[in-house]
């Protein structure tokens, strides 16, 4: 006999966990199911550190949900008394002289002071000595701009979820792990959910599968979905501690104009990392699904990463990876996220937000989507599945 419940939420990562937390806070009757147990590090919300800031040069709709998540997260840590915000600083560094092109978008750091002052962010736009001068890990050109703002940081992408799935849990929500969604269909007025244990019913179903989406959802939104292999690299450094988090900032450099010419790395918080940790964003290795993804990183790929983005560029970050890993995030063709009916059928709202910048808005994704369930808010049509047929 299946079970009953106003809202199911399938995948319980960034965007599921959170969503359940605002639903459960709100006194909805929710379930969350999903296939592991989360915290897990077979999605895309593992990895110890993201990158969090304020003002989000991606475009004028996601700096509110930065600003929202980051209180979020300030509660939920009064709450649970874990530390999941670290406001170390936020730097994006441009040395490609203003064409770099990141998430979609060129003028990333132009952009980003766009997105400052818009927002009322506090902020400085620095030149390359004054940010050598403060950040001597920080080898930049002499002709760079540099966007600095103090106000970011990182987010502990585990804790978060973590944090989340307990306290949805203490406001009554019920929790499934280790358990596989086969199917969702429509059955007398509300939604059937099948996994391999159990069947529940649903008035509402949120998919949040992240890079799984495509395969439970087939259909015209999903479809355009690319899943895309990324790897992580923790280099040693000479001199760690000028990239200990006391004094070093997370940071994001465009280099180039290619899509590909732009790293980002974190700075090493004592007793929890260690390393430097940095990566790209890279577009050419598509896998079919999650499981198909090759997990283990050569050291050929370590030294290109290190040959191509850190050499000249940290100071003092030698080519040792003292750790590499691989995962996969999802890609719409214009990088925005996707969020809203899944289908003909508004019971099924799929939430795939990522295209590589989702975390530091998962939260204020949440309560926007708990609010449009409870009938307060709407999703913004910049969302809409729909956009990628034209419809937009
Ligand atoms: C390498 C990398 C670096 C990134 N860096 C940043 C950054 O610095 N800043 C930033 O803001 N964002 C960053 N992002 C993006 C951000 O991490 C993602 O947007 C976010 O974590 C995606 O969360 P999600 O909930 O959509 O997916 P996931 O965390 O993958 O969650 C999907 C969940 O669905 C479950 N599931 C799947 N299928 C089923 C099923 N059939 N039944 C039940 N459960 C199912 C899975 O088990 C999983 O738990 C990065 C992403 C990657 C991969």
């Amino acid at each position: 006999m299946a079970q009953n419940y106003d809202v199911a939420v399938i995948g319980l990562g960034a965007f599921g966990a959170s969503i359940l937390y605002q639903l459960a806070r709100r006194s909805v009757r929710v379930v969350g199911i999903d296939l592991y147990v989360p915290p897990h590090d077979r999605g895309a919300s593992h990895g110890e550190t993201r990158i969090t800031r304020q003002a989000i040069g991606e475009g004028e709709i996601y700096s509110p949900l930065a600003i929202r998540s980051q209180s979020i997260w300030r509660e939920l840590e009064e709450e649970t008394d874990e530390r999941l915000f670290l406001d170390c600083g936020f730097a994006a560094i441009d040395s490609s002289g203003g064409v770099s092109n990141l998430h979609g978008r060129t003028g990333f750091v132009d952009r980003t002071i766009e997105a400052a002052v818009k927002f009322d962010i506090a902020h400085e736009v620095l030149n390359s000595e004054e940010a050598r001068y403060r950040y001597p890990g920080l080898l930049v050109p002499y002709d760079s701009k540099i966007y600095f703002e103090s106000g970011g940081g990182l987010v502990f992408p585990e804790r978060c979820i973590k944090a989340q799935l307990s306290q949805a849990r203490r406001h009554g929500a019920v929790v499934h792990t280790g358990e596989e969604v086969t199917e969702i269909s429509s059955q007398q007025g509300s939604a059937l959910i099948t996994t391999r244990l159990h069947e529940y019913r649903a008035d509402q179903v949120i998919v949040a599968a992240g890079g799984w989406a495509k395969s439970l959802l087939a259909g015209p939104a999903t479809s355009q979905l690319r899943l895309l292999r990324q790897t992580l690299h923790w280099f040693e450094a000479t001199h760690p501690e000028i990239f200990d988090s006391a004094q070093f900032p997370t940071f994001i450099w465009t280099h180039g104009k290619g899509i590909e010419d732009s790293f980002y790395g974190f700075p090493n918080v004592q007793g929890l990392t260690r390393g430097v940790k940095v990566a790209t964003e890279q577009y050419g290795d598509t896998i079919d699904h999650p499981e198909a993804l090759q997990r283990e990183v050569s050291v050929s790929e370590a030294s290109m990463m290190h040959a191509g983005h850190v050499l000249g560029r940290l100071a003092g970050v030698t080519d040792k990876p003292l750790k590499s890993v691989a995962c996969f995030y999802s890609q719409t063709p214009d990088a925005d996220f996707i969020i809203g009916p899944a289908s003909l059928d508004s019971r099924v709202t799929l939430v795939s937000a990522c295209s590589g910048h989702g975390f530091k808005h998962s939260a204020g994704v949440g309560e926007m989507i708990a609010e449009h369930l409870c009938g307060k808010a709407e999703i913004p049509a910049q969302f809409s599945p729909a956009r990628q047929d034209g419809v937009r």
